[in-house]
């Protein structure tokens, strides 16, 4: 423990006691943790009384803002009735029955049905054995690979980590796995070639994901995984007309769409899923984050009736479907999901999202001549500002991630929690979020961008 952190403070305790995901272990040791201790609305506080606008949302979660007394209701009403119980062996509860029913309802696969865990990760660990499962129902053994792509996020366990398509993430963990691919990331900015049109760099990248299955060999390719936009590997936009054509691909080899709804589920792109905003007609769904805008964990798998079918055969089989998570449709996490859902209905959260999109893509677009800026992206509420060393070549910094740490700390001094990936400062705010609390975002955000700036050229 270092002497910066006053002794027996809640720091130093943090220091002594807690190893942290995500974080530079002995950097923690001497700079300690930001303590955050109430949150109302689109701000956070901390436990000096600081006030900031959270403008992720925590992690790309909180959908309906911090302090909701109805999700606190909610969740305590379910506590005392029914404060725990689980889904195996022909035991259900209506939370998680009005839950799936009204996912179900929702969802754009017809006839869905759904199954429930408690993170992304989980969920979609869960959707490799699915995949697995239902090919070998199929009595195709051999279709077992996945496709992913290069800066994916779909988790961090070890089917999940392996999907993940980010070098750091595999980096030590001896993963991915085997029958995991990545093909071409959908970056124009960064991977398209010299005067390559968005339309040109969606075919060629549906070339190369062909090219990629029949290397493989198509009857050992079972699924694609995809994020409609991705997420924490810098808030990448896809190409226009990206999407149809990799499903057009897909289909040809019989190949399931998976579609990562984890962070674009529930309005993020302005409207319901990120699926309709990119016309993508997946076989399973994975949602997670602001289905309970985070006020507890949870996640869903929502599969076409194709999957079900061939996966109740071989439960029937086998006399089971022999996996399942003890906390996985938990009734109270369900319930503050129904609430959560009805307040972004009642709100027309979605509508909101979709009238305020241009305020916030325009906003950050006019930092687009900025001297650290490279490109501004985004849809919806979400958005991506990726800073450079050099805007003619695009070539970024020498120690990558060094200028997105003093962009987040000078953010952090300007009233602004942001988290950067790598360099791309990450913007993805409660859907709640008011037309005035954006300008001020936004204000605040370029006032910490000019002082990264004077701040990089002074080194
Ligand atoms: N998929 C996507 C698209 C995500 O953004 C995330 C989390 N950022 C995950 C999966 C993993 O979710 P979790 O952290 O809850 O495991």
């Amino acid at each position: 423990m270092k002497a910066t952190l006053a002794p027996n403070s809640a720091a130093a305790r943090d220091v002594a006691y807690q190893f942290h995901p995500n974080t530079n272990a002995r950097r923690h040791e001497t700079v300690g943790p930001l303590i955050i201790e109430r949150g109302e609305g689109i701000y956070v506080y901390d436990d000096a009384g600081n006030k900031y606008i959270e403008t992720l949302a925590g992690l790309w979660c909180v959908a309906v803002g911090f302090g909701e007394q109805r999700l606190v209701e909610a969740s305590s009403r379910q506590m005392k009735k029914l404060s725990y119980y689980h889904t195996f062996t022909h035991k259900a509860h209506v939370p998680s029955i009005d839950l799936a029913e009204r996912l179900a309802k929702m969802s754009i696969i017809p006839s869905a049905k759904v199954m429930f865990t408690n993170s992304g990760s989980e969920a979609n660990d869960t959707v490799v054995k699915l995949v697995w499962y239902y090919n070998n129902a199929r009595g195709r053994p051999e279709k077992k690979k996945i496709i992913s792509r290069f800066k994916a996020y779909h988790g961090v366990t070890v089917a999940s980590g392996s999907l993940t398509g980010i070098p750091l993430n595999h980096r030590d963990f001896d993963l991915p796995i085997a029958n995991i691919l990545h093909t071409t990331c959908p970056h124009h900015y960064r991977f398209s070639h010299e005067g390559e049109s968005e339309i040109a760099f969606a075919d060629r990248l549906a070339a190369d994901l062909e090219a990629l299955i029949l290397r493989e060999g198509p009857e050992t390719v079972a699924a694609f995984i995809g994020e409609p936009v991705m997420g924490a590997g810098g808030v990448i936009v896809p190409p226009e007309t990206y999407w149809s054509k990799v499903q057009e691909v897909c289909r040809k080899y019989d190949i399931l769409v998976i579609a990562d709804e984890v962070i674009t589920g529930f309005g993020r792109t302005g409207q319901m899923f990120g699926s309709q905003t990119y016309g993508i007609q997946p076989d399973i769904m994975v949602l997670s984050k602001q289905l309970t805008s985070a006020y507890l964990p949870l996640s869903a798998i929502v599969i076409s009736d194709e999957l079900y079918q061939h996966i109740a055969d071989n439960s029937a089989r086998i006399g089971s479907f022999v996996h399942g998570i003890t906390g996985g449709g938990h009734p109270v996490a369900a319930a503050v999901a129904l609430e959560n859902l009805d307040i972004i209905e009642e709100r027309d959260l979605v509508g909101h999202t979709a009238e305020l999109a241009p305020v916030l893509q325009g906003g950050l677009r006019k930092f687009a001549d900025h001297p650290l800026v490279g490109e501004v992206r985004g849809v919806g509420l979400i958005a991506g500002v990726e800073m450079v060393a050099d805007k003619a070549t695009k070539a970024g910094f020498d120690a990558p991630g060094k200028v997105g740490a003093m962009l987040t700390e000078r953010c952090q001094d300007n009233g602004l929690i942001l988290r950067c990936l790598g360099d791309t400062a990450a913007f993805c705010p409660p859907l709640v979020i008011q037309r005035g609390q954006i300008e001020d975002m936004l204000g605040r955000f370029g006032k910490a961008l000019d002082e990264t700036h004077a701040a990089v050229k002074a080194h």
